[in-house]
């Protein structure tokens, strides 16, 4: 049988919560439910469940992002912990040895992490993607996903972004030239 991760991208307060501080909004709110149930069902199935989570230093002029975006997911600040009730799916399962939550620090959850030594060590060849945005750090972790030749399943209704038509565009993309499958 194919082994599989779930990568759960950025499902923060901060990109999340009503006042979070580069929200998705009420997308990103719609989509809990689905991404806690995967998440527990990947757990419970003895699947890898990785939480590859934004983190940035207060007042880094030095990051891309500090151009581009006002500040968020600021390491030792709220805004950072998980959303909703993920936070406490994650709380009871944080020390299972296929759960696993780390740092990355720009959009895609391969970039200068060491998450594909640990997908290539535990033989995964699939990767599942939930999470926030569609088209910013869950589009960019499904391109490296491809470029790397994982085969990878995006779940539509636990994907979301601030921008309906970017959320659009990219579904069409990881179908269309990412040959993921859209579940
Ligand atoms: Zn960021």
């Amino acid at each position: 049988m194919t082994k599989r991760a779930l990568i759960n991208v950025d499902y923060t307060v901060d990109f999340v919560a009503k006042d979070g501080a580069l929200t998705c909004g009420e997308p990103g709110q719609a989509i809990e439910e689905k991404v806690v149930s995967m998440t527990k069902e990947f757990i419970s199935a003895g699947d890898y469940v990785v939480f590859a989570i934004d983190a940035h230093q207060e007042g880094d002029k030095l990051h891309p992002e500090s151009k581009l975006f006002p500040p968020h997911n600021i390491i030792g600040t709220s805004g950072r912990d998980l959303y909703g009730k993920l936070a406490q799916v994650y709380e009871e399962n944080k020390y299972k040895e296929n759960v696993y939550f780390y740092d990355k620090t720009r959009y895609s959850a391969f970039a200068g992490t060491d998450l594909e030594i640990k997908l290539r060590e535990r033989g995964i060849e699939e990767v599942h993607i939930v999470g926030v945005c569609t088209d910013i750090c869950v589009l960019h972790t499904a391109v490296d996903a491809y470029n790397k030749g994982f085969s990878i399943v995006v779940h539509k209704d636990a994907v979301a972004s601030f921008n309906q038509v970017g959320h659009e565009w990219a579904i069409g993309h990881f179908k269309d030239t990412l040959g993921a499958e859209i579940k």
